[in-house]
């Protein structure tokens, strides 16, 4: 017997307990120090003494049912986690669509970091025969009331207004509501669709005050951005029921300005409004340019020092780690285990203006990672060498995530190629849990007990 490799321990919380998660069960409990002590002392051993285990006493079974203690070796519980990992991804095939329309190739913006670059920025737009045409081949792959992501290129581009409202209007139709992925530049053509049945949510990017914002992403209509942008934000959260997700992408240039940021979007009114959440993201793509979840930790405690309301909102992968593991604290359920990040190797599809279908939207743009083709008559090309690969892209395939303690909690991370210049498409997910998971299941599990809670 010996204590599970998939056993996650946190620090110290403000009680003097700490948490022990198994990553292979989603169990969790709350330990003593002593127990902590003990488990931190023989973490590694390969079998534990009999005197050890007979000093555990009662708490050994405990841990055992939990899956904290193992008595499998370590190669056999690597087996036992590829069994499991087989055993949840056959259990995803078949089931509901997340679809993505991507109405036009083209953008609006030229901002410094984007991946399109590459793909020369392609001018095709939707028409409404291919719009007729995704409806009808997505019909019976998701139910009225589900979501469908907009993504570009710019969807929200005021020369796309006519194709969107028409997409818009055949998906509300059909029960569908809408989440647009925009750099919020053309919204103001768009207010009439924005709001609960229509345009329901909004992703948008600020990188800074103005005069960093401007500089990194460059309207070509030579506007400044900022300025436009944000006036669209006020705009839209004053006339229109729509929720908006800003999204600030940081690395080492910009980082320094979050607070001036923040300070603007507070004058405004912006940083109060229910309707608003923020994201701050490392820049992924530049390996050796990102920054690191630490680094943006600190930078996280300034900003919910001066504006609480940003407390557990503001660092982008935070938000699903709250839907993961809050339930778990409330209702004492296991920790929902994941095989994939994403829906992209079993259920995302991506149709895009030139009738390609992908995986993943941050592949759209990238012949090579194709999975079929639909035309105007709503047939669909399946390329199942492709399809394969992506569906062999889940956590059961990554050896090397397989022998993670987070390996069940984290999926696998991102299963996009990497960009030029990115040495490990992982590193933003690995860097996340290594760095900040753990003293984020703390800090949640102390704000749960001190409001009372046991
Ligand atoms: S594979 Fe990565 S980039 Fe693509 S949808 Fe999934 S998480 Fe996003
Ligand atoms: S991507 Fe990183 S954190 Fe996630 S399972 Fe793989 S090795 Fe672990």
């Amino acid at each position: 017997m010996r204590f599970s490799s998939y056993d996650i321990v946190t620090r110290k919380l403000n009680n003097g307990g700490h948490i022990i998660l198994s990553g292979l069960t989603g169990l969790l409990d709350l330990i003593d120090e002593e127990a902590y002590e003990l488990i931190d002392a023989h973490k590694d051993d390969e079998c534990l003494s009999d005197e050890l285990i007979d000093q555990m006493g009662d708490i050994k079974d405990h841990f055992l049912k939990r899956g904290y203690l193992t008595e499998l070796s370590p190669a056999d519980e690597l087996r036992a986690a590829a069994k499991k990992a087989a055993e949840m991804e056959a259990e995803l095939t078949g089931g509901k669509w997340s679809i993505v329309l991507v109405p036009n190739l083209g953008c609006n913006y030229r901002c410094s970091y984007c991946f399109e670059k590459e793909s020369g920025y392609p001018k095709r737009t939707m028409n409404k025969k291919q719009v007729d045409a995704v409806y009808e081949i997505i019909k019976d792959k998701i139910p009225s009331g589900e979501c469908i992501t907009l993504y570009g290129g710019e969807p929200l581009d005021a020369r796309n207004r006519e194709l969107v409202e028409y997409i818009v209007q055949k998906g509300k139709e059909r029960g569908y509501y809408f989440f647009a992925v925009t750099n919020g530049h053309g919204l103001d053509s768009y207010m009439d669709l924005l709001g609960k049945d229509m345009i329901r949510i909004l992703q948008i990017t600020l990188d800074g005050p103005s005069y960093i914002h401007d500089k990194r992403r460059v309207s070509t209509d030579g506007l400044p951005s900022y300025d436009k942008i944000v006036s669209n934000i006020e705009r839209a959260l004053k006339e229109t029921g729509v929720e908006i997700r800003l999204r600030m992408n940081l690395d080492h240039s910009n980082a320094p300005y979050m607070m001036e940021l923040l300070t603007d979007l507070d004058k405004r009114g912006i940083l109060n409004n229910k309707a608003v959440t923020l994201a701050a993201s490392p820049v992924v793509g530049d390996s050796d340019g990102m920054l690191k979840y630490d680094e943006v930790r600190g930078m996280e405690k300034e900003a919910e020092a001066k504006y609480p309301k940003l407390k557990n909102i503001i660092m982008g992968m935070l938000r699903g780690t709250n839907e993961m593991i809050l339930p778990s604290l409330f209702f004492e359920e296991p920790i929902a285990l994941r095989v994939t990040v994403c829906g992209a190797a079993h259920c995302m599809k991506v149709f895009a203006a030139d009738g390609s279908i992908y995986s993943c939207w941050s592949c759209v743009g990238n012949p090579a990672e194709k999975i079929g083709q639909f035309d105007e008559a709503a047939n669909v090309v399946w390329d199942g060498k492709a399809l394969e690969r992506w569906k062999n892209k889940m956590l059961g395939s990554k050896e090397h995530c397989l022998k993670c303690k987070y390996a069940f909690i984290c999926g696998g991370g991102c299963l996009r190629p990497a960009l030029s210049g990115e040495k490990d498409v992982n590193a933003h997910d690995c860097d996340f849990y290594y760095s900040r998971f753990d003293d984020h299941l703390a800090k949640l599990t102390e704000e749960y007990l001190s409001a009372g809670n046991e």
